[in-house]
């Protein structure tokens, strides 16, 4: 295990000389998390004068250092990506060249990781109640690619991939009846839509063993694993290598967990296994009182959970992967927004922004806490480097235009006191931020700026426009706009 880290004791008061996280080679210089307080405010002002607001910030450079962090506490094992954090096709490359796979929820997620460059070899296509159109995609994509692995978590997949002559690689999603995670709606290991039961794991894999080739197993426990979390995660990483070594084993144990007591299956043939998955949902510290997650201690808890798990033919071992989404993007990125109307009423001050929850839903669906920043600007001064704005602080909602009671991103929040016109920055924001964006209430969705030591600050997506809202619509041409029509910009 490497220890060559400082740990987790993060000041969110760090003063830096303004360019903080622009060098992810450097490995010693990769802390656990990057607050909101360690992005340069003065780059953001630029960000925002340049391409309006609302606006993604995502930066490269931390993806890198995130990927690296975590191949560095997980040396032996696959690392993969789950993808649905973040697809824009800067990370994905960036996740790529760190030698990370993908893990994809949808084909449309296939699609994307095929045209960001991952090998069909690095590509894991996980199989949730599949449509069958993105089954026929897949198993169309595999006849030419068959390096591809389809992660799939029940016997109706499993029938429904033979049915369209699938034959070659599959995984086997677990549901390992232990779950962890920040949110309900996030947790997945105990809820029974997500893979097959436990105790009938070692029969449905000995069954698919004779229709696929069937490489290895897989449990996503949710999201959210945090340091209180660490036993629950044990428990359900043993029960995976309990079940791995159920199937590897020469001959049936009598009594293993995982295996269905019965007579006629005696010595069924070992299973020649790759991978034991152990999912992704390692916990990013999002308010800035929260420790960071210590990703090595994560790591060899994970390590002795799993144990050993020799190989079918007794000559090597089974290897660990893992597949986070958040860890490797969250603190990446920033949605910035500016603040357009301050309402003192009697109970509160609501301090009214250009962002919604159209652009930013994790707030109004999960409760999510995101930090806030004032960057300042709306009384003419931009603040020093590494300072946010130098007023005293009020509490506040924080609220969008959208025509939700939802829709607001903090309530009685202290935040130095707004003003119209303040850009505000609200922090990790960089997984199922652009990912979750709606167009709901007609709203285009923000451009995202990507930063890189390569690139400096690009624009890698643009912002959508009123004629992006309409153009899957049969009936309506360009000319069908009013402010075309009266002669207006769009
Ligand atoms: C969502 C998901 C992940 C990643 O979850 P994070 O909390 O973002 O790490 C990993 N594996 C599967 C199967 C998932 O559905």
């Amino acid at each position: 295990m490497s220890a060559d880290r400082g740990g987790d004791d993060m000041s969110a008061d760090h003063d830096d000389d303004g360019v903080s996280g622009t060098n992810g080679s450097d490995g010693a210089e990769n802390p656990p998390i990057r607050r909101l307080a360690d992005w340069d405010p003065d780059r953001l002002h630029g960000i925002a004068a340049e391409h309006g607001t609302p606006t993604y910030v995502i930066d490269l450079d931390r993806v890198a250092e995130n990927c690296e962090r975590l191949r560095a506490a997980f040396p032996a094992a696959d690392c993969r990506y789950a993808v649905k954090a973040h697809t824009g096709r800067a990370v994905l490359k960036t996740v790529r060249e760190c030698g990370l796979d993908a893990e994809c929820a949808s084909a449309g997620e296939v699609d994307r990781a095929l045209a960001a460059g991952f090998g069909s070899d690095r590509i894991h296509y996980t199989a949730v109640n599949p449509p069958a159109r993105d089954l026929e995609y897949i198993v169309d994509l595999a006849a030419h690619e068959p390096g591809i692995t389809i992660t799939a978590g029940a016997v109706d997949t499993l029938d429904r991939l033979v049915e369209r002559g699938y034959d070659g690689r599959l995984c086997l999603r677990v549901n390992p009846g232990v779950g962890a995670g920040h949110h309900e709606k996030v947790r997945t290991g105990a809820a029974a839509k997500f893979g097959v039961p436990y105790d009938r794991a070692a029969k449905t894999a000995r069954a698919a063993a004779e229709r696929f080739d069937l490489v290895g197993i897989h449990a996503h426990a949710g999201s959210g694993i945090d340091p209180d979390q660490l036993d629950a995660h044990r428990e359900f990483v043993s029960r995976m290598g309990d079940l791995a070594r159920t199937l590897t084993a020469p001959e049936t144990e009598q009594d293993t967990p995982g295996t269905e007591r019965e007579g006629d299956h005696a010595d069924p043939d070992p299973i020649d296994l790759e991978y034991v998955d152990v999912g992704g949902g390692f916990g990013v510290p999002y308010r800035e009182t929260e420790p960071a997650l210590d990703i090595d201690a994560v790591a060899s808890a994970t390590r002795d959970a799993l144990g050993t798990v020799p190989t079918a033919d007794g000559t090597g071992t089974v290897q660990l992967a893992v597949e986070p989404g958040r860890y490797l993007v969250a603190d990446a990125g920033v949605l910035l927004t500016r603040v357009n109307t301050v309402k003192p009423t009697p109970e509160e001050t609501v301090v009214g922004v250009d962002a919604g929850m159209t652009d930013l839903l994790r707030p109004a669906m999960y409760d999510a806490y995101h930090p806030i920043g004032n960057l300042g600007g709306g009384d003419g001064s931009t603040p020093e480097a590494g300072k946010p704005a130098d007023r005293e602080p009020i509490p506040v909602t924080v609220a969008g235009p959208i025509c939700e009671t939802g829709d607001s991103f903090c309530t009685d929040r202290p935040i130095a006191e707004p003003v119209r016109g303040d850009l505000l920055a609200i922090g990790i924001a960089g997984a199922y931020g652009y990912e979750m964006a709606t167009q709901y209430n007609s709203r285009p969705r923000p451009p995202e700026v990507a930063l890189s030591s390569e690139h400096d600050a690009r624009l890698v997506r643009r912002r959508e426009t009123h004629a992006d809202l309409t153009v899957v619509e049969d009936d309506v041409d360009e000319t069908d706009s009013p402010i075309d029509r009266i002669g207006g910009e769009r």
